[in-house]
């Protein structure tokens, strides 16, 4: 039998995507597989030897994640999937009423723009109405959001709102095909409303240069048909997704890592929301995000071709739509799936008894682990002057350099020693309890993950996170004419 390792997961499991074994269910494939690749059993399972609740197993389409299907054998032609959160059937109605269809006129103009939507029996007239009468909010105009506001624009929708409060820096140009270099530095959403000018000027176009938070949200949000997650963080997406849900609009999500994207539909003829299939993000540091990790630059916008797609689909009311369903695209391996996600009748956002009933009572920091809670040990931080300092005078200490390989090969760190994350708790013999440790990352959040694995397994030296990691350092060194580098 294959197991298949998503993405975002393979350092765990030796870098491997696939992994054969002989073993016929769930239970003894995952003891397999631990025994195998011991450094998996912390991603996989939380303390209590449960599987972690931002982990799903699926064979074939189906999901296998609850214990009670862990004895079932299996064949051995049978695929098993291992994913962790990142992030319908039959044709449904519009999500524009046929009301808002008739308001509408095309004009010639519009006949000759469309002529190609036109064309298509599903969507001709009464479709491309709908599509200029609909309101749609996408938050985020980076990777993802480069298509799905191009296209979208393209197709004509009516009224489309850009949240993003970031201005475009050099490395999005890579990936994000909205934004050119004469961009660089100005806000994101001023390049979006220029390419959209430039695509269709009668397409309203509504720039919102703000953070997306629990005060603003449902102010942003309200009124509109449709929303659009482009997001590359979890508060965000639990934030956009509870906001969705509580506002009763349906929500297009997908995201990208790597090589590896997926695309889902939440809260949409009353399918599962985010919370139903992950009812909790990783650990921070424990999946890396797109930013950290990187993407090849085509994936966004295949990705994101397929939000707008998906979105197109639900204002025309055509086609299968992926509610209760998450597609999966591996564009190394060119696989794709389509994995079916239930609702969960114990959400706390859309099941039976609802315990959130408001974005602004809810603590998003606390959830995704962002905030420093009272029981944990605070993790003590140095700041890279500081750093520099103690490497000038050469004092005595030990810096451990958490990155992959590759990321060292962009810029090395002197005189560090180089232990990944999954390896630290066996090599713990290598630290000096009697001098500082400190541990250095490109910005500074997995070093703190080492720093409480380390603690977790029983380490009592002094430790020191490198705050702002190594981006932070760079600047320093750099004035220092790059004598250590
Ligand atoms: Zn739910």
């Amino acid at each position: 039998m294959k197991v298949y390792i998503s993405a975002t997961l393979r350092n765990y499991f030796g870098k491997n995507h696939v992994i054969e074994t002989a073993e016929d269910n769930i239970r003894s494939v995952l003891k397999f597989l631990t025994d195998e690749y011991p450094d998996a059993k912390q991603i996989l399972f939380d303390e209590n030897e449960k599987i972690r609740s931002f982990i799903r197993i699926y064979v074939g389409s189906d999901d296998h994640t609850a214990s009670d299907m862990w004895y079932k054998k299996l064949a051995e032609e049978d695929e098993i999937l291992i994913l962790p959160a990142i992030a319908g059937g039959a044709p449904s109605d519009s999500i524009i009423n046929d009301k808002r269809m008739k308001a509408q006129t095309l004009d010639d103009n519009d006949i000759k723009r469309f002529e190609k939507h036109l064309l298509l029996k599903e969507i001709s007239v009464k479709g491309q109405k709908r599509i200029k009468a609909a309101r749609v909010v996408v938050c985020g105009a980076g990777s993802l959001g480069s298509s799905v506001i191009q296209y979208l624009a393209a197709a004509g929708v009516g009224t489309i709102k850009v949240v993003d409060d970031k201005d475009v820096a050099l490395a999005d140009v890579s990936s994000q095909v909205l934004h050119s270099s004469r961009d660089v530095n100005r806000p994101k959403v001023a390049s979006a409303k220029d390419k959209v000018r430039n695509i269709n000027k009668n397409i309203e176009f509504e720039a919102e240069s703000v953070k997306l938070d629990s005060e603003n949200i449902e102010e942003i949000f309200d009124g509109y048909d449709l929303v659009i997650d482009c997001t590359d963080n979890y508060k965000a997406r639990y934030l956009i997704n509870d906001a969705c849900a509580l506002l009763d609009i349906p929500l297009v999500f997908a995201s990208i890592y790597q090589y590896e994207g997926r695309v889902g539909i939440f809260n949409h003829n009353g399918g599962p929301c985010l919370r139903c299939v992950y009812p909790e993000p990783p650990v921070p540091g424990l999946v890396p995000t797109c930013a950290e990790g990187g993407t090849i630059s085509p994936l966004a916008g295949i990705v994101g071709s397929i939000q707008a797609n998906e979105a197109l689909k639900l204002i025309i009311g055509i086609g299968d739509h992926l509610d209760g369903k998450l597609l999966t695209v591996d564009s190394l391996y060119l696989n794709s799936r389509i994995l079916n996600v239930k609702k969960n009748s114990k959400c706390p956002l859309c099941g039976l008894s609802k315990t959130i009933v408001s974005v602004e009572d809810f603590d998003y920091e606390e959830f995704c682990g962002l905030k420093e809670s009272d029981n944990e040990v605070p993790v003590e931080g140095i700041t890279p002057e500081e750093l520099t300092r103690r490497m000038d005078n050469n004092d005595p200490m030990t810096i451990i350099d958490v990155r992959e390989p590759h990321e060292r090969a962009i810029m090395r760190f002197p005189n560090a020693i180089i232990i990944p994350i999954g390896q630290l708790a066996r090599r713990m013999k290598e630290l000096n309890p009697e001098v500082d440790t400190i541990f250095i990352c490109k910005s500074g959040k997995r070093s703190i993950l080492a720093i409480n694995t380390l603690r977790e397994a029983g380490y009592e030296g002094p430790m020191y996170n490198l705050k702002g990691g190594i981006d932070a350092m760079k600047d320093i060194v750099f004035s220092h004419e790059g004598a250590w580098l």
